[in-house]
């Protein structure tokens, strides 16, 4: 074949494969940055919890998951605190940044980053009902207690190695065992005190230590500062938890000292605040225009 055909073929193919790519990848760039980052980070958090993102013409993200759910990515409502927890969208529950590291300041009123949740992504996450979760649980050690942990997205495997490291830490200070111990957790299916929404406790993937010992905002007068307490809980002790994809109540305006949750998601968000270099999920491939995922494509 002369060269100069030869030539003209392959532009003709290189030309071809643009075309075929180029949709899939003019509708990612169609996603806001702060949409396309967040879900890149919760695609990485929950691999394969996402089974889609359908994108309107003006640029709309509606993420479908896998168990059929369709959570809008932004409802452009504006929502006062107590709308925030009761119905929040996916920017929502990530808008507050987590801080990572030892306590600095009081946090202003209602920062409380973590306690907005998405409910329907965590049921499609854990399971639908106490049935279904206890199936996705498995026993875990937790310093001489034993307690059943939500196996999914990896949290009782990260639970194990939070407890693995504590006990080299409660080795070296046993003082530390008063913060932890004892300790609650497992399957407990039931609304957050005060509220018609599910704890994170309902999905097996908390723990609560030393429950009498550390402080819980409602049994306080509002607004109450609790920063020497704060600052007084070990910081190592949150550091181990934090560094498995651990949040911690005791950072939150409406304080949950005892708490902590897997909430990967947070910790990617904050490791990318603070200018880590990580590998997040490729989403292009999720990316569809609006109507073109089939009804029960979304289901598996
Ligand atoms: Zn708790």
């Amino acid at each position: 074949m002369p060269l100069r055909i030869l030539r003209l073929s392959c532009l003709c193919a290189l030309l071809l494969a643009l075309a075929l790519t180029a949709p899939a990848q003019s509708l990612g760039q169609t996603l806001a940055p702060q949409a396309k980052r967040d879900l890149a980070v919760l695609a990485t958090a929950y691999p394969g919890v996402m089974a889609a993102i359908e994108v309107d013409p003006a640029g709309r993200a509606t993420v479908v998951l896998t168990d059929g759910t369709r959570l809008p990515y932004d409802d452009g409502r504006a929502k006062s605190p107590e709308e925030l927890l009761d119905k929040p969208d996916i920017k929502d529950m990530l808008a507050q940044p987590y801080p990572l590291g030892p306590v600095v300041a009081e946090p202003a009123l209602h920062f409380s980053p973590g306690r907005i949740r998405v409910q329907p992504l965590f049921l499609a996450l854990y399971g639908h009902d106490k049935a279904a979760v206890t199936a996705n649980c498995r026993p875990v050690p937790f310093l001489g207690q034993t307690m059943a942990f939500n196996t999914r997205y990896g949290a009782a495997d990260a639970f194990a190695r939070v407890e693995a490291q504590l006990r080299r830490l409660l080795a070296a200070d046993p003082s530390l065992r008063r913060f932890l111990l004892p300790a609650s957790g497992g399957v407990v299916w039931r609304v957050i005190a005060g509220t018609r929404r599910l704890s994170v406790h309902s999905f097996a993937a908390a723990v609560d230590v030393s429950p009498k010992g550390n402080p819980y905002w409602r049994n306080f007068p509002p607004g109450t500062n609790i920063l020497a307490t704060r600052q007084g809980f070990p910081p190592a002790v949150v550091a181990v938890f934090e560094a498995e994809g651990f949040i911690w109540g005791g950072k939150w305006s409406e304080f949950d000292v005892m708490h902590f949750e897997y909430r990967p998601e947070l910790v990617l968000l904050a490791r990318l605040a603070r200018g880590e270099t990580l590998a997040l999920a490729d989403i292009g491939r999720l990316v569809h225009p609006v109507g073109a995922v089939r009804p029960g494509a979304a289901g598996q």
